[in-house]
């Protein structure tokens, strides 16, 4: 598990999030609250896809 200062906090509880992978060579990626578990995943294992889907939650009528 690695966390990266691009990650902004939950946007629901405004906790700690942390990116982590699952699955055979990593192919699940996602970023979890590790406070109230709000998970966010993408598949096609790019991380600044996945950072920008979660940071864009902050503002979805932007
Ligand atoms: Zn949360």
């Amino acid at each position: 598990m690695k966390k990266l200062d691009d990650i902004m906090p939950c946007p629901f509880c405004g906790g700690e999030s942390e990116m982590d992978t699952d699955g055979p060579d990593n192919y699940a990626l996602f970023i979890e609250c590790t406070q109230c578990g709000t998970e966010l995943g993408h598949t096609d294992g790019k991380e600044d896809k996945l950072i920008e889907a979660w940071n864009t939650r902050w503002t979805p009528n932007d």
